[in-house]
């Protein structure tokens, strides 16, 4: 089981609407949105897939630095080496894309960490969860997405995910800063009984961030998530000793040497777990382990990614046993996309397929036709 051919397919992926955070627009309507899949065959001729789905707005990877990261300087270091070694494959990697302030290139590492554990899932015969030696769970909840910055445009979205059927609202907010609390006010007020996440992506200040949590007190925002900048840790563990309002950490947290300063900094009471910003499920996995020893709360995300990434990432976060409703948004943005069968979304549920491997089939043929093209 050796690694003999690494293939890597840069999409563009088609859009139903556009998706802005605090730092600008993520995915873009008449662009289309960046993803990156990868395909790993073993000397046997068995295949596995994976996903990268990088935003540059959110850090700084981009479509043309994971695809020259994984040809260049991933595939001639991995090539011959066993896919059963985990491990191995992942310190070769690391040495090869040395650490920045933590993990180098984890989204680029991400598809690559994927395929090999679909591989090696369809290997053993059996699903993600079987490999873990965790049981297969056929559905996971999903929350619903709100990015605007029209309050009324808010309400009428809140209400939208009230009547589908859904337990959970994720808002982004600090897209203006001024409309804030009437963003989320207005959600409240449509959804009162839905569980109620405001991420504003590293938007404020320490002092900005002390006001806001202590309107969402009043409002009844249930999680404050990413106020301040990555590498802020002291600001986010001042601002848990200024409000009660419970602060996640997402961007803060690539590794779990990460997670270890954050809990030893008292810095966050929840941790958004995201397969590809920890370089795959190995990290990602470790990291929600540490989280639930710790007591920290479990928070699921993603980053838009299309079936594929969707399919290990719902995976993984029921082997974690999260309770709260996951933010997989990648089908309320992506129009088509080339994974198939993994899994089917109804009514704010994703219902998984528990086939072998990550569980996709990958139409080759919209590889071929979503390919990236440079204007
Ligand atoms: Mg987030």
């Amino acid at each position: 089981m050796k690694i003999s051919k690494i293939e890597v397919f840069p999409l563009t992926l088609p859009m139903k609407q556009n998706f802005f955070i605090s730092g600008g627009k993520v995915g873009d309507l008449g662009q289309g949105a960046p993803h990156v899949y990868v395909k790993i065959t073993d000397d046997e001729g068995a295949e596995g897939w994976g996903e990268a789905r990088p935003s540059h707005r959110w850090s700084y990877e981009t479509l043309e630095s994971v695809t020259t990261t994984i040809e260049h300087y991933l595939k001639p270091v991995l090539l011959g080496e066993s896919v059963r070694d985990l491990n191995r494959i992942h310190r070769l990697m690391d040495r090869s894309i040395a650490a920045g302030f933590s993990k180098g290139m984890p989204i680029a590492k991400a598809a690559v960490d994927m395929a090999i554990h679909d591989l090696l899932a369809k290997h053993h015969g059996t699903h993600l969860p079987g490999l873990w030696m965790g049981t297969f769970k056929d559905t996971i909840r999903l929350s619903y997405l709100i990015s605007t910055n029209d309050p009324d445009q808010a309400c009428k979205k809140a209400r939208e995910a009230k009547e589908n059927g859904y337990l959970a609202i994720d808002v982004k907010i600090g897209l203006n800063p001024k409309l804030d609390v009437q963003i989320l006010e207005a959600v409240k007020q449509a959804a009162p009984e839905l569980y109620f996440r405001a991420d504003a992506n590293q938007a404020y200040t320490l002092t900005e961030a002390v006001r806001l949590s202590r309107e969402m007190e009043r409002i009844g925002v249930d999680v404050f998530e990413q106020p301040l900048k990555a590498n802020d840790l002291t600001g986010h563990a001042e601002l848990r000793r200024k409000t009660g309002t419970p602060i996640a950490l997402d961007e803060s947290i690539w590794s779990a040497g990460d997670l270890i300063q954050a809990i030893r900094t008292e810095a966050c009471d929840m941790v958004v777990i995201k397969v590809t910003k920890t370089g795959g499920l190995k990290e990602a996995r470790l990291c929600g382990e540490i989280a639930k020893e710790a007591n920290l709360g479990l928070l699921g995300g993603g980053l838009t990614e299309s079936t594929l990434g969707l399919t290990a990432s719902a995976h993984l976060f029921n082997y974690l046993d999260l309770q709260i409703p996951v933010d997989l948004n990648g089908p309320f943005f992506l129009a088509d996309d080339p994974a198939a069968d993994g899994l089917q979304v109804r009514d704010g549920t994703v219902h998984l397929s528990g086939r072998e491997g990550i569980g996709c089939t990958i139409a080759e043929e919209k590889i071929q036709k979503y390919a990236f093209k440079r204007e």
